[in-house]
């Protein structure tokens, strides 16, 4: 069975566990060569920044190090056994920016991907060959091979009065999410195009599912590349969406900022509708939503299932993603 999962970092990444997991697949590590199910992640770019002179892909770099063994599970990103010197000398410089932290470790994945990206390979052939050291037993597909840098507009700090643009990651990891937002917008998106496998893997699907991952700046992000929308709404697979939202909030990070930015209520409803129906309405995307056990949600032209969302454990990501692809149509055993 082939299941393409669109998916942000790390929300995104724990889900792939349980997608694997629900598979018969070893979660973490690679897949052997017959295995009869195949993993697709689409992952967002609109988070990859420049840092210090090195291209920073956080959500692929989160999802490559969690299905491949090297992830930190305390902090959920960045690699186990990390140690910051190179981080404490550029502070002695006073070199800016001083907020994101890059480990000496993970430094080592930037400086091969920004010497592959200079000498002019893709972004997608850059992952695969990162992959071919962390054998994620997934095959990670950057959303796009060109350059969408997520924005957000917010009054300006510094100059009362004047509005400024942050990239997302100074506005999340600097600011923490905390300057209202204006508008959340993908800076390059309706230029871009998918990368290579990107729109066949969606129409050769036996199930699309959209991670718990963050509806505006991960999933979001992907949906705005052109061409991702009409292939999900023609694929003959069913496509499901599992909620981030409980209890009206996002169960870590931000997510609430991001939604109430582009006007969407941070509710497990308010994101279904948000994604929309693929059956009943011109635009929408889903045929199953699903959310968290006791929450009522109504999603017209969706079917909508509760069961517990708590990615606590793989088994317990495991059970979510085995009823995903149930509602989906998918059928696992
Ligand atoms: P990021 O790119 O690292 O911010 O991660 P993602 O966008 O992939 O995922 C972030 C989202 O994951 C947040 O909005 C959280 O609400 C959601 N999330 C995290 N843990 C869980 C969980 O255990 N269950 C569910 N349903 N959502 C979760
Ligand atoms: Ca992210």
């Amino acid at each position: 069975m082939k299941v393409v999962v669109v998916v942000g970092g790390v929300g995104g990444a724990r889900f792939l566990l349980g997608v694997k997991a629900a598979l018969g697949l070893p979660p973490v590590g690679p897949v052997s060569d017959g295995a009869a199910h195949q993993v697709t992640a689409l992952v967002n770019t609109g988070d990859d920044v420049w840092m210090h002179g090195l291209r920073v892909c956080p959500d692929l770099d989160t999802c490559m190090y969690t299905l491949g063994g090297g992830i930190d599970p305390a902090r959920g990103w960045g690699l186990a056994g990390e140690t910051w010197t190179v981080k404490e000398e550029l502070a002695a410089y006073g070199a800016e920016p001083s907020w994101f932290g890059l480990g000496d470790r993970d430094i080592a994945t930037h400086l091969i991907r920004s010497r592959m990206l200079r000498a002019g390979y893709p972004l997608s052939a850059v992952t695969e060959a990162l992959c071919a050291r962390w054998r994620p037993g997934a095959r990670l597909l950057p959303m796009s091979d060109d350059r969408v840098e997520t924005h957000v507009v917010v009054d300006d700090p510094d100059d009362p009065g004047q509005r400024k643009a942050l990239h997302f990651q100074e506005w999340w990891v600097r600011y923490r999410a905390e300057l209202p937002a204006h508008s959340i917008v993908p800076v390059g998106a309706d230029e871009a195009a998918p990368a290579p496998g990107v729109l066949d893997a969606i129409a050769e699907a036996d199930a699309v599912l959209f991670a718990p991952s963050n509806p505006v700046v991960s999933v979001g992000t992907v949906l705005a590349v052109p061409g991702v929308r009409e292939a999900l709404r023609k694929t003959e697979a069913g496509v499901v969406g599992v909620s981030p939202i409980i209890g009206g909030r996002p169960l870590r990070g931000m997510a609430d900022a991001c939604l109430t930015a582009i006007g969407v209520e941070t509710s497990a409803e308010g994101v279904g509708r948000h994604y929309g129906s693929r059956q009943t309405s011109d635009e929408g995307l889903l045929d199953g939503w699903l959310v968290h056990t006791g929450e009522k949600v109504d999603v017209p032209g969706v079917a909508v299932r509760a069961v517990p969302l708590l990615m606590s454990d793989v088994d317990a990501t495991a059970e979510m993603a085995r009823a995903a692809l149930e509602l989906a149509g998918a059928d696992v055993d």
